[in-house]
């Protein structure tokens, strides 16, 4: 028997197993069940180049629990380890430099375990005693028995074994019990070794029977040892790819298409990825990618490995370059990993492409789903967006789709406006901007239906990068305004004129501290609507991306929503109202107006006398004058406004006018809609 030190060059490697690892105790189990793949592996391989003659014999490997000795043991009938081996590979935990390391680092525990791939070791993070048991495919090779307990001194003596291969037995600690359980044991298979290479075997298969769960003969096994990735595309159908995906997500939805990587330069990859039909909550959809360095598990959060869009597919990657028992910080700084990633998105770009390509009509009737991956991709990948430019779609008003390229050359000589903008118009909701839309449209426009989450930033984002180009919402302004083709035609009112219909309409408009309105002018076709409503594209996109957005853009998200009144002067309504008006308060407005003007007349001549003066070289009567003056102008502003208010109230015409407004935005709501709904009755 030889007694012995295990070979870490550093004080001890224990304490820090059972230290750091606590969180993660789970993957003790995957470490060595990967152990014992990977041994039967290399024998298959040397059985393959005539280097291991014997009978391979059947290779499972098997997971069993003792619940009286309170053992978990792991057997393989791999390569075996002879006492020289064990000592080489399991006792000399020979790291160079490990002690500087961990001196360096002894504060960072993800460095450490980042370093020293523990795998074997994990073992300890829950047993309080390990042994292995192990007989090497080597002719005349004897068996061993290494014992160890948790401390740096081991046990390795002969034994008999009666297999080649080898037993890891793990005496399970009392703060570990729950890995006795066989519930637990299989959920740890399930989650780490469901696609490993070799079949594993955990207890026997359970069937009903006299109304029972009872024992059959045969072996349960836990895996598939031959999952979709690792199948070659041609041998697979659309129905095998749709399967797999039911085997990583029972409970999905069927994907609406997939990518099978393949790459074995500059680094290994395989994998599938699925895209979801992406529901409008984005944030539920993560972390669905499934992380296995060949065929084990190793995580299923990804974000930081690859990037953040690709977070919203579904599926698996698989990469030996995809270190295994490292931590996150330290695979997100890999430069493999990087690569990884970045190869990533261009296979999903290129593979988008191609479905794009050969596939249009199905890949329109798709799209609706899939436009807020790609949105959000262009939005925060540079390299995406520069590829999906050219798939990335947009949907009209009568459910057509284009390219930008496309939509570009549809639009360009009719929606450019004097200066060389090129105006997109666009709906968020065609329903409640039907008559906008109308407007719009009997002008031969087009407009884009953009509704999706991310479709204002996307608005801004296509702003930035296409020169002349704006992105402007159908009920932002005046149909002739929103595409100015020359300069607007001049309004002919007087500034009375126009003073009275501010002062009448202000005086209906449901102004609270949520909406505010202001009052316009435009001169148009005397058959466009006589009142209409609009809001400002800046102003509303800003609180639109405050929503979504907060932080800077929460100032925004606080200001009221800002309308325009736009009164159509050439319409006939309009004119008929300021003749209403003049017939029934003009005796009162008109000397009101007078007076003011007076007013005004008096102060700007004392101004004019004084203006090369001082202040204080300018008479103190002078001063009083053009106080008192002013004073007299605010309270006759004061009565005219109370003039116009009482007009207004009186004047059915005026609120009808301004509920036909609310109600083309459908802005008319409860009680106002009601009334409305009334005086209309009454009108007919
Ligand atoms: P790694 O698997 O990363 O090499 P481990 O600590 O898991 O690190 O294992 C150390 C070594 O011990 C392995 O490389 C292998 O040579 C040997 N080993 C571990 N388990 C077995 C096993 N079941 N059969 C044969 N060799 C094994
Ligand atoms: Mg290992």
């Amino acid at each position: 028997m030889k007694q012995g030190n295990i070979g870490v060059t550093s004080e001890n490697i224990f304490p820090v197993i059972k230290k750091f690892l606590y969180s993660d105790h789970d993957i003790f189990l995957r470490e060595l069940v990967s152990n014992a793949v990977d041994a039967t592996q290399k024998l298959k391989t040397l059985s393959s180049v005539g280097e291991f003659k014997g009978e391979l014999g059947e290779l499972n490997v098997s997971v069993r629990l003792d619940k009286e000795a309170k053992t978990l043991t792991i057997s393989d009938r791999g390569v075996g380890m002879t006492a020289e081996e064990i000592d080489k590979y399991i006792n000399q935990i020979a790291f160079s430099g490990a002690e500087e390391f961990l001196d360096k680092y002894k504060d960072d525990a993800n460095a450490i375990i980042g370093h020293f791939g523990l795998g074997f070791y994990s073992s300890f993070m829950v047993s309080k005693k390990v042994e292995i048991y192990s007989q090497s495919y080597k002719e005349g090779s004897k068996a061993v028995k290494w014992s160890c307990e948790g401390n740096p001194d081991y046990t390795m003596e002969e034994t008999t074994k009666a297999d080649r291969g080898t037993d890891i037995v793990l005496y399970i600690d009392d703060e570990n019990v729950a890995f006795l359980e066989e519930s637990k044991i299989t959920e740890l298979l399930n989650k780490y070794c469901k696609f490993l290479p070799v079949p594993i075997a955990f207890g026997k298969k359970k069937e009903w029977k006299d109304g029972k769960e009872q024992e059959t003969a045969e072996d349960n096994i836990v895996n598939n040892v031959e999952p979709a990735w690792v199948k070659k595309p041609a041998d697979l159908t659309d129905e095998d790819y749709n399967k797999f995906y039911r085997e990583l997500y029972p409970y999905g939805e069927e994907p609406l298409f997939h990518i099978h990587l393949n790459v074995d330069y500059p680094f290994n990859l395989t994998g599938i990825l699925y895209f979801p039909k992406v529901k409008n909550n984005i944030e539920l959809q993560r972390n669905k990618i499934q992380l296995y360095c060949n065929q084990v598990f190793v995580t299923d959060s990804v974000e930081g490995i690859v990037p953040e869009f690709l977070t919203l597919l579904h599926g698996v990657i698989d990469s030996p370059d995809i270190p295994l028992n490292v931590s996150r910080s330290y695979l997100q700084s890999d430069g493999n990993v990087k690569k990884i990633s970045s190869h990533i998105t261009k296979k999903v770009a290129d593979r988008l492409q191609e479905i794009f390509k050969a596939e249009r009509t199905e890949f329109e009737n798709k799209w609706d789903s899939l436009k807020i991956f790609i949105n959000y991709g262009m939005l925060t990948d540079e390299k995406f967006y520069e590829r999906a430019v050219k798939f990335n779609l947009f949907k009209n008003t009568d459910g057509k789709y284009f390219t930008a390229e496309e939509y570009k050359t549809l639009v360009e000589s009719n929606q450019t406006d004097k200066d060389g903008n090129l105006i997109y118009l666009y709906t968020n909701d065609a329903e409640q901007q039907f008559s906008y839309i109308e407007a719009a449209k009997a002008k031969g426009y087009g407009v884009l239906v953009m509704d999706g989450q991310l479709d204002v930033h996307l608005a801004s984002m296509l702003e930035q990068k296409n020169e002349k180009s704006r992105y402007v919402r159908v009920d932002s302004d005046t149909i002739d305004n929103i595409i100015l083709k020359e300069n607007a035609a001049t309004v002919e009112l007087t500034a009375n004129e126009q003073n009275a219909l501010s002062s009448i309409f202000k005086a209906e408009l449901p102004e609270d501290k949520e909406n505010s309105y202001w009052v316009s002018f435009a001169a148009l076709d005397a058959e466009s609507m006589p009142v209409m409503i609009t809001q400002q594209e800046f102003m509303r996109r800003m609180k639109e991306m405050a929503a979504t957005q907060g932080g800077m853009m929460s100032f925004y998200g606080q200001m009221p929503n800002s309308y325009n009144l736009v009164v159509n002067t050439n319409h006939a309504l309009i004119k008929r109202l300021l003749e209403n008006t003049e017939n029934s308060i003009g005796e009162k407005v008109n000397p009101i107006n007078q007076q003011i003007a007076a007013l005004k007349q008096m102060v700007e001549t004392i101004n004019e006398a004084n203006k090369d003066k001082k202040d204080d070289e300018i008479a103190e009567t002078d001063k009083e004058l053009i106080k008192s003056n002013n004073d007299k102008v605010a309270a006759l502003e004061k009565d005219k406004e109370a003039l116009y208010k009482e007009f207004a109230k009186g004047e059915d015409m005026v609120r009808q006018l301004v509920d036909l407004a609310l109600l083309a935005n459908n802005m008319l709501k409860g009680e106002a809609l009601s009334k409305f709904v009334k005086r209309s009755t009454s009108f007919i």
